[in-house]
């Protein structure tokens, strides 16, 4: 072997060994965040029922994401620092059965969230924008509660 074949091995072991630790170090269910919150949100919904909530809190908070309370208001406010907003509507796309805007401070931490719903009565929207709420994005694994296709997503983290 003359040198060159050696580096090149050597290159390509490294690159093989590489993998394998971010293989191990990135188990399924551990997603990429935005940031996260430096203080528990209150989830704040314009309008006024929050049974539709319940199940995607329960949902965050039996994996350690927790929300301080759930509260409703008639006055929709604009986007406030510790609150999770919650409104029907608006600005969806066609196809959209909801959004969520998240503001992430220069420190990395989340400030604010607004979610966006088509239908209020759409838990499992709910409880996914709730992960983006809580800083976590999309994950391509079907059946995944974060999979950005409504159709391919179920309660599982
Ligand atoms: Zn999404």
């Amino acid at each position: 072997m003359n040198k060159y074949t050696i580096v090149g091995l050597s290159f390509t072991v490294l690159v093989i060994l590489i993998f394998i630790v971010k293989l191990v170090m990135s188990p399924p269910g551990v997603y990429k965040r935005v940031g996260e919150w430096k203080v528990q949100p209150v989830v704040l919904v314009c309008g006024d029922d929050t049974n539709f909530t319940n199940k995607g809190v329960d949902f965050w908070r039996d994996r350690g994401y927790f929300v301080e309370d759930t509260l409703t208001t008639r006055a929709c406010p604009e986007q406030l620092e510790g609150f999770i907003l919650v409104s029907e509507g608006d600005n969806l796309e066609a196809d959209q059965l909801g959004k969520t805007e998240v503001v992430v401070s220069a420190e990395g931490f989340i400030t604010k969230a607004h979610i966006y719903l088509r239908d209020f009565e759409d838990e499992l929207t709910f409880a996914h924008e709730m992960g983006h709420a809580f800083g976590f994005d999309h994950t391509p694994r079907s059946g995944k509660l974060m999979n950005a296709d409504p159709r391919q997503q179920d309660w599982k983290h």
